[in-house]
């Protein structure tokens, strides 16, 4: 694999570990998956040069939750939150997920991935829990298709439920598994895709949809096999379940997940916008981090999660975009700008001081490679992964602005695709283009696997 130099890159945000710096004027070189060099006067005979004046670039985004196959239901005025209850929209919503196929999971994998590079992301994971009985079981296996096709790296969170509605979750039967079957599928997907080295491209994560909807065992067993093939764990919590959780099993379900060990440096939980401050010390006393999804926030109308209240408690924070039926985007950069926003006003509304911007791009980034226990990603540094993602800021929208290029995204905010992203080393995303695959045909074959969710 040749390397690709990065000429007169304007800035390069650059962390050795001890903190993000903005370096100028440096060139940037990669040699296979890694970053070789970051300096000036870089020669490379053999690699690959680019003119990169007047780019900003940055370390690629780690998206830590989402539900891809939610792709298919975005933008519906029957599904609009603001004006359903819970019930009502779950009684609406899961007919449409039963009729999923296995080319749909594919097709919204596509679709989903396709937006997320396009703005910068270069690893996400995926939490993927609808498995509708008709559509099989390779809907996992069709998701790293998808990712390889588009050269993404991609962590596959293998969810499932397992509760019926007889004995109080919200799941139909149709999309229930077995406690066997899931934990089976799960053990097949570790030993086919896992790849546990560095610059791997694609991993597992076991991910039961959330305590509410699976019976303990499910969840006790979870555990059972995510130690013994050392993957990390993730679920839902403290996403308005805490007080059902409560009154079923007399914990919440912090301390329900925490009596059976599902918390720890090798997992993380997604949301946890309704957790006290003892659940949150709990959290950063075991070391389990958080995927905080801001923008269903503000279609949900949940409460703002206390961000700076986890860091202050050192819980590890990183950012998802979360679900398409609950944020109609796939863009994690977005997020970012939104996650910024949304605790500016929950600070204002404190009196506490507004939190630090850079501190997001942070969440986004090194935050992400935390959740999904990986240090070879997350920042840019000889040695780290060459994963990244260019802004040409010679642009008006960017005037005024590129004094502070940490500050830029999460303040400002990117309204459009980057001018290149780059992930393990390969250009996948340049010029309005994917370099490897065709987006009309990619288009094309989406809207048609849509289309049966139209009949
Ligand atoms: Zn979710």
């Amino acid at each position: 694999m040749t390397g690709v130099l990065l000429k007169n890159c304007a800035a390069v945000i650059v962390d050795h570990g001890n903190g993000a710096e903005v370096l100028r004027d440096v060139d940037l070189l990669t040699e296979g998956p890694a970053i070789q060099a970051i300096r000036s006067n870089l020669s490379a005979p053999g690699a690959t040069a680019k003119d990169a004046s007047g780019w900003f670039i940055y370390p690629g985004l780690v998206n830590t939750h989402h539900h891809f196959f939610q792709t298919f239901v975005r933008n519906r005025a029957d599904l609009d939150w603001t004006k359903l209850s819970l019930i009502e929209w779950l009684d609406l919503i899961y007919p449409i997920f039963s009729r999923l196929t296995e080319d749909c999971f594919y097709h919204s994998s596509l679709t989903a991935m396709s937006e997320l590079i396009k703005h910068g992301c270069t690893t996400a994971m995926d939490h993927q829990y609808c498995f509708p009985r008709h559509a099989g079981k390779r809907l996992i296996d069709r998701q790293f298709e998808a990712a390889e096709r588009l050269g993404l790296r991609f962590h596959a969170g293998r969810g499932g439920n397992t509760l019926p509605k007889s004995e109080g979750s919200t799941i139909p039967d149709e999309m229930l598994e077995t406690t066997d079957e899931f934990i089976a599928d799960c053990e097949r997907i570790i030993d086919a895709y896992h790849e546990p080295g560095r610059f791997s491209m694609r991993q597992v994560v076991v991910a039961p949809c959330q305590p509410v909807n699976c019976y303990k065992d499910t969840m006790v067993q979870s555990v059972a096999l995510a130690r013994d093939k050392g993957v990390v764990l993730h679920t839902h919590v403290g996403e308005g379940e805490s007080l059902v959780m409560e009154a079923r099993t007399g914990q919440r379900t912090v301390a329900y997940l925490e009596n059976m060990d599902f918390a720890g440096n090798d997992t993380f939980y997604a949301h946890c916008w309704e957790l006290t401050q003892d659940e949150l010390t709990s959290l950063a006393a075991s070391g389990t981090g958080v995927s905080h999804c801001p923008e269903p926030v503000y279609l949900v109308g949940a409460e703002i999660t206390d961000i700076p209240a986890m860091d202050a408690l050192g819980v590890r924070v990183s950012l998802g975009a979360d679900g398409a039926a609950s944020n109609d985007n796939s863009n994690l950069m977005h997020c970012i700008h939104s996650a910024y926003m949304l605790q500016c006003l929950a600070a204002s509304k404190r009196n506490d001081p507004v939190p630090a911007p850079a501190t997001f791009l942070d969440y986004a980034t090194k935050g992400g490679a935390s959740a999904l226990g990986r240090d070879d990603i997350g920042r840019l540094a000889p040695g780290m992964a060459a994963d990244l993602f260019a802004i040409d800021t010679r642009r008006m929208e960017y005037v005024g602005t590129r004094h502070d290029p940490l500050s830029l995204i999460p303040k400002v905010g990117i309204g459009r695709p980057t001018d290149m992203t780059m992930i393990n080393g390969q250009i996948v995303w340049e010029s309005g283009a994917f370099t490897n695959v065709d987006e009309d045909s990619l288009f094309r074959g989406a809207e048609q696997a849509l289309s049966i969710l139209e009949t």
